[in-house]
């Protein structure tokens, strides 16, 4: 049978579960923006199968836990979430209850659902999500539950052509490459979404062009590796490339990309995005330690050297440039020493913003075997004076915007202050006043004030 027929037959079985009101579907996505883009691609055939969704548990039929395995923490909210629906199910005996993502792809965790959460019905990997109809109809047809994770083939393969819900109305997320052949000595993400493999630049093209189309504004691009698209296809593209491809479409859009890395990046890409008419001046570069032992153990590729020198030459190409990045604290092994090589690094390089985590071990991962005599309150320590020194710069740099006029994405209103707010092209977010209606539209707005890391204007 086909995915197609699966659905059809789902959605039969559903309709008549729901006695004739539309079966409703809960789903929460944890994690990063690829796990997002995954959320809406199951929303896109979960719609098709006939599902409406809501956010409460007591109204759902279905309800779907997108997980991420990048930090224990995200790992334990889940098993908690989890655990708490015990008694959803015992109110709602009917109810489905799935879990897929990467963590699903990790067979401890498995093990752990298969013996302790009985009442989850249905548990699917990252490789199978374009197999959520054949799913279902197992889950709901047989009395076993159902485990799915996907097989060799499936790691390398790339389905396209799979229904989309998207959430937003002017921002969207278009995937270019899955997986990562990297192997970061910390990082389970190799191991639960597979090697790298690259989606075709045409059909890239068509989605994106689909999107300018509809009138999305904010275009990501994304992957675990973008700067290592084209590697694996029979044409001869490269993202830098790509980004040109795209940069061609007509229309009134920004794009995004992520996530960068440092070993791939070139001087090629730095100059398109100088170059470009749509791509934003923000580059995500994630360097995670100034100190090249400790690059060296984290297996990054790169030196403290070689990224400066790349950020050196991207500054000079690109003077406005919004510079973000991750940082991990408290690496197994790392010194106080080598941890001040962080911070000399940061201030070096003054980063917009900074997505900054203490070290947490990953099962089956090389770090996790490593010696790790820093004690938790110590990193902590290392993590709040990190922390300190990057607000400071944080401040620097938005007071340095204080006079300029700034294109603004608008998002929202705050429904205290009644303020618009909005993203600047380097992913800055400005508060100003101005009328709902500029929600989904670009605005200049001339920057009036910087606190700490907001900026505050009146519409220009
Ligand atoms: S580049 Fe490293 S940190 Fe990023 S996904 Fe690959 S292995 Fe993980």
């Amino acid at each position: 049978m086909t995915q197609t027929q699966y659905m059809e037959d789902v959605a039969q079985i559903m309709a008549i579960r729901a006695r004739g009101s539309r079966p409703m579907a809960l789903v929460r996505t944890y994690g990063c923006q690829q796990n997002v883009a995954d959320g809406e691609k199951i929303k896109g055939q979960l719609e098709q199968m006939g599902f409406g969704f809501t956010e409460e548990e007591e109204e759902a039929d279905f309800i779907l836990f997108n997980t991420c395995a990048v930090r224990e923490h995200a790992e334990d909210r889940v098993f908690g979430n989890v655990g708490a629906l015990k008694n959803v199910k015992r109110r709602h005996p009917s109810l489905l209850v799935a879990l897929c993502g990467c963590m699903m792809e990790q067979e401890h965790v498995a093990e752990r659902i298969k013996k302790s959460f009985p009442y989850v019905n249905l548990v699917f990997g990252t490789h199978v999500i374009h197999k959520l109809p054949e799913l279902l109809f197992r889950t709901l047809t047989d009395s076993r539950r159902v485990f799915e994770r996907g097989d060799d083939s499936e790691d390398k393969q790339i389905v396209e052509g799979l229904p989309i819900h998207r959430d937003g109305t002017f921002r969207a997320w278009c995937t270019v490459m899955y997986g990562c052949d990297n192997f970061c000595s910390y990082c389970v993400v190799p191991y639960v979404r597979g090697r790298e493999r690259s989606r075709s630049s045409q059909a890239i093209l068509e989605e994106f062009t689909g999107l300018v189309r509809a009138g999305y504004k904010d275009i990501t691009l994304l992957g675990q590796n973008v700067n290592s698209y084209g590697k694996h296809l029979q044409e001869d593209v490269n993202f830098a490339k790509l980004l040109r491809m795209l940069d061609e479409v007509e229309g009134n859009y920004r794009i995004r990309f992520m996530t960068s890395h440092p070993k791939d990046a070139t001087r090629e890409l730095i100059d398109t995005i100088a170059a470009g008419k749509h791509i934003s001046h923000h580059l995500h570069l994630p360097f995670q330690s100034g100190n090249n032992r400790v690059l060296k153990e984290m297996n990054r590729g790169y030196t403290r050297e070689k990224y400066l020198d790349l950020i050196r030459y991207a500054k000079e190409q690109i003077p406005d440039l919004s510079l973000t990045s991750d940082i991990i604290v408290g690496f197994p092994g790392e010194t106080y020493e080598e941890f001040l090589d962080t911070v000399d690094l940061i201030r070096q390089v003054e980063f917009t913003s900074l997505y900054t985590f203490i070290y947490s071990p990953r099962v089956g991962t090389r770090a996790a075997k490593m010696e790790d005599p820093v004690p938790a309150e110590e990193k902590s320590k290392w993590f709040q004076e990190l922390c300190a020194e990057q607000e400071k710069i944080a401040a620097r740099r938005c007071a340095s915007m204080i006079g300029t006029v700034q294109r603004v994405l608008v998002e929202e209103q705050n429904a205290k202050t009644g303020l618009l707010a909005g993203r600047t092209d380097g992913n800055i977010v400005v508060d100003f006043p101005g009328a709902p209606a500029l929600i989904g539209t670009f605005a200049d707005v001339n920057i009036t004030e910087a606190r700490n890391w907001i900026l505050k204007g009146v519409l220009a």
